[in-house]
């Protein structure tokens, strides 16, 4: 049994003021595996005020100081590999697959950070004037659990590279992943201040951030809720705000498309990271005369999908996350239902062998349609609908069709045909024919899906404030 009774602030590891604790529960087995003390309002105000300290030195770093201070790091998180893949598992239930891919992301974004900083230009001539991409100041980083470290790193990285200062407030179930990047992060020298972590609750750390004047900026990663509510604070103070936010992506497979590559990508895109990703691609939309393909395709797949222990090399599908979530999307399972939709395969309950922890059958309904909740909300779980259309206008007009618009996919054998159509759908990223990440391209969406871009030069200008010097 683990206790966690320690927030990071201004280069230490010391107890908060908070005095509540948290029980972590594994996903996978719904036992207690330890406890964290939260942090309070005070904790935060004292993480703020320390970052607003350091800023005043840690904006004037040169660029080869950052990038020296981002190479520590990267040492750092590389020594304890194992250590990471084990807790991201144990603590929130994704697949050693997931997790493991997971972890090369996190590292590879960090030689990505430094490239991106070898080359941008902090001084520019636009029009007759010296522009000078300043740091913005003190930044809140808050975020969720479903991809804990993944996101710390990404966003404190940009922040260290832009000249910025940090406080951080992860998801109190990921305390455990929390406490191995604090000690990573301890362990690369920063000086005090960069950045702080503090354990505790939304509604109470996260909203002191959202209010604080001393914060400058807001970097998200969440629900779409929780980030309207933020934006609401914001706005008091004139925080910047970058919000990743949720989404219903899209997967068009085209006429001319080859199901045998198209259709299992496409089990991969809604089913990924338990299928508890934002970007998961949980709306497939078929052409109507390849449906009885497609229908004996997923079938035949999801069948072999392994669903169980997330430690198990060969498990894709593990446990959500907590019960609450479970629960979350058995409503929606239900609500499908009560829709009209039909399940092809899966369905409510949890599959045969696994009562204990957190299991869904991964799902997947036929005669969806674009206007039904299955179709419209986020899950956040394995439950994929498919939809029927008819022509390629239909198709691009179901997609659109949506309050959301962080990702598509469009599968095709012909490229130049994908790229028109990808050209059409309003989504930050539309992935052609698979799915990749490139971390110098912009990460974010249109419409509700958020405000803002992550990485490459527009995920760094987020935490830049431009100052043109006029002769
Ligand atoms: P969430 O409620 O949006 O929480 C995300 C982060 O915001 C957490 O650290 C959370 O703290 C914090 N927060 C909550 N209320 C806040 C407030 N009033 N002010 C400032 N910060 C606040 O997401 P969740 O509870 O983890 O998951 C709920 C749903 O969000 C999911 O079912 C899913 O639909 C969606 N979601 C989306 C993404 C995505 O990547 N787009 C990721 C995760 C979840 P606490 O943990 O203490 O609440
Ligand atoms: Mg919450």
């Amino acid at each position: 049994m683990k206790t966690i009774d320690k927030i990071y602030i201004n280069g230490e590891f010391i107890t908060p003021q908070g005095t509540e604790y948290f029980n972590l529960i594994s996903p996978t087995t719904n036992k207690k595996l330890g406890k964290v003390l939260l942090g309070n309002q005070k904790d935060a105000q004292n993480a703020i005020a320390a970052a607003k300290e350091a800023f005043k030195t840690f904006s004037k770093t040169t660029t080869e100081e950052r990038i020296q201070y981002l190479q520590n790091i990267k040492v750092a998180i590389e020594k304890r590999k194992s250590e990471f893949i084990d807790v991201m598992v144990e603590e929130y239930g994704g697949t050693l697959q997931f997790a493991t891919m997971s972890y090369d992301f996190m590292l590879k974004g960090f030689d990505s950070i430094i490239d991106l900083l070898n080359t941008y230009d902090f001084t520019k001539i636009m029009g007759e004037s010296e522009v000078q991409m300043t740091p913005l100041g003190v930044v809140g980083i808050i975020i969720p659990w479903n991809s804990s470290n993944g996101f710390i790193c990404s966003k404190l990285s940009t922040a260290i590279a832009a000249g910025c200062t940090s406080v951080i407030k992860p998801s109190e179930m990921s305390a455990q992943q929390t406490q191995l990047i604090s000690e990573c992060l301890h362990e690369a020298g920063l000086p005090k201040g960069v950045f702080n972590i503090v354990n505790g609750l939304g509604e109470i750390v996260g909203a002191e951030i959202s209010r604080n004047p001393d914060i400058s900026k807001i970097s998200f990663t969440g629900s779409t809720n929780v980030g309207k509510i933020i934006a609401k604070e914001a706005v008091e103070t004139m925080k910047r705000v970058t919000l990743e936010l949720g989404g219903k992506s899209p997967n068009i497979i085209l006429d001319d498309a080859n199901l045998n590559q198209a259709i299992p990508l496409a089990l991969i895109a809604a089913y990924m990271n338990n299928g508890q990703a934002c970007i998961a691609g949980t709306r497939l939309l078929v052409p109507e005369n390849s449906l009885n393909k497609v229908k004996e395709l997923v079938k035949e797949i999801v069948t072999k999908t392994i669903v169980g222990d997330p430690k198990n090399a060969t498990t894709a599908v593990g446990p959500m996350v907590n019960t609450k979530q479970y629960e979350r999307v058995q409503s929606y399972i239900q609500i499908g239902i009560n829709e009209g939709a039909e399940i092809l395969i899966g369905g409510l309950g949890k599959p045969e062998g696994l009562e204990e922890g957190n299991f869904v059958k991964p799902t997947v309904f036929i005669n969806v349609n674009n206007q039904m909740r299955i179709a419209r909300e986020e899950i956040f779980g394995p439950v994929l609908s498919i939809i029927t259309y008819k022509t390629e206008e239909e198709a691009i007009e179901i997609a659109n069709d949506t309050t959301y618009g962080l990702q598509a996919y469009v599968s095709s054998s012909d490229e130049k045909r994908a790229h028109k159509v990808a050209s059409q759908i309003n989504a930050g990223r539309v992935q052609i024919n698979g799915i990749g990440h490139d971390p110098m391209a912009p990460f974010g969406g249109f419409k509700q899906s958020g405000i803002g871009r992550e990485f490459g030069t527009i995920g760094l200008e987020a935490y830049l404030e431009p100052k043109a010097l006029i002769k």
